[in-house]
């Protein structure tokens, strides 16, 4: 075992420069979802299904369309002939590159510079996507039997929700069987001494308050919009950090968050009162509570005799339920610990977070899923986007060897 554990290693080795220039030519093809005005997955996905193909991998391709009429690509690849399957799923999008002038680089053309490549989509998910078919790459030129099948899914749509990814791929029949196990190489953390196990539930909720508009010098007439909701902000923070307490040590921040953040803008003037006012509360709950148990509460206080003068109403904006998290017993998890040990001799630790990888679409179908990746500092989404390129080798030599 010690054996074959050294010479897929060094199969990954032997890859690195090729894993860069693949990295670096798929950066150049831009991959952004046409409801952020890009021209979607394609023309990487053409790339990277010429790719597999001619390292001699069959590919399945299941192509969605969406409400812009356009193709959303998802390609499936699998090496072995064993029972069971360690998937590796990773996105094809990225986010638009943002502010030009933030950037030190062209977005769209890799720059290689102190062992890191600078480019947008270079960290999410690129790393770990060059990282996932180098690894199905490694344990076919590998040619001995392994424990379990390695597939890799590259999908569409995760920044905007997985609609037309990883969503629908669930819904296809033969693809995934019910003993496989999944790794979501979308949650990086530093030096991967992380995995992520579970998520919190989310909620965002907008409130809208309704009072009465009138000049500032004669506010009896009215209903102060601005001080009903400033009082009503208070009141749901108060009520909600007091009920919703526990704390659980998995998750990190270990309870659950309730934060005020976006507030819309009111009236122009200094001297008018508002006669409404709108907010927003991002609510991230540990999973032994109900979103809806948190809704109701919200509501209480909004009908309470505090708040009688003004008409209040509740949006969710958002809502994510929380799935069962990933057992730590689950052979994906230990699977996954063992090789991180034996491949960067890191203790790394199961973990919950505040939400947002797709691995929470497997677990709400019962499937094991865990997110894991290795960065330096986070770098998803921001100017100047780069990955390691050691992270990435290193990251394929786990995700191969966990199959062994
Ligand atoms: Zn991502």
């Amino acid at each position: 075992m010690e054996e074959n554990k050294s010479s897929l290693i060094s199969i990954i080795e032997k890859y690195k420069d090729d894993m860069v220039s693949t990295m670096s030519e798929m950066v150049s093809i831009p991959s952004i979802s046409p409801m952020s005005d890009g021209k979607g997955e394609g023309a990487r996905a053409d790339f990277l299904e010429g790719k597999l193909k001619e390292w001699g991998f069959e590919v399945k391709r299941y192509d969605y369309v969406d409400e812009t009429n356009t193709k959303r690509p998802n390609l499936v690849a699998r090496h072995g002939n064993n029972e069971r399957t360690v998937w590796f799923v990773a996105h094809m999008d990225t986010v638009a590159p943002g502010d030009r002038s933030l950037w030190l680089t062209d977005p769209f053309k890799a720059e290689i510079k102190d062992g890191k490549i600078y480019g947008r989509g270079t960290n999410d998910n690129g790393q770990d996507l060059i990282a996932s078919i180098y690894a199905l790459r490694a344990i076919k030129e590998f040619g001995s039997d392994t424990t379990f099948n390695m597939g890799v899914a590259l999908v569409a749509d995760e920044e905007l929700g997985s609609k037309y990814g990883i969503q629908k791929l669930l819904e296809e029949q033969g693809i995934f069987g019910d003993n496989d196990m999944f790794v979501v190489p979308d949650y990086l953390s530093e030096g991967g001494s992380m995995v992520e196990i579970a998520e919190k539930g989310s909620l965002w909720l907008k409130i809208k308050v309704n009072g009465k508009q009138v000049h500032a010098s004669t506010p009896a007439l009215g209903v102060n919009a601005n001080r009903n909701a400033s009082k009503l902000i208070t009141k749901i923070d108060e009520m909600l950090h007091q009920k919703y307490n526990a704390t659980d040590n998995i998750y990190q921040p270990p309870y659950s968050t309730f934060e005020p953040t976006k507030r819309e803008k009111n009236v122009d003037s200094v001297n008018i009162v508002p006669g409404s006012d709108i907010f927003y509360f991002d609510c991230r709950v540990l999973p032994t509570y109900k979103l809806d148990d948190v809704l109701n509460d919200v509501k209480s206080v909004c009908n309470s005799n505090d708040f009688k003068a003004v008409k209040i109403e509740i949006e969710t904006f958002s809502r994510e339920d929380p799935a069962e998290p990933t057992s730590m017993d689950s052979d994906v998890v230990k699977r996954l610990l063992k090789s991180i040990k034996e491949v960067m001799n890191v203790d790394a630790k199961p973990m919950g977070v505040g939400g947002g990888t797709c691995a929470a679409f497997f677990r709400h179908r019962g499937f094991p899923a865990v997110a894991w990746g290795t960065e330096a500092e986070d770098m998803a989404h921001q100017p100047n986007e780069y990955c390691r390129i050691d992270d990435m080798v290193n990251d394929a030599k786990v995700f191969a060897n966990m199959c062994l």
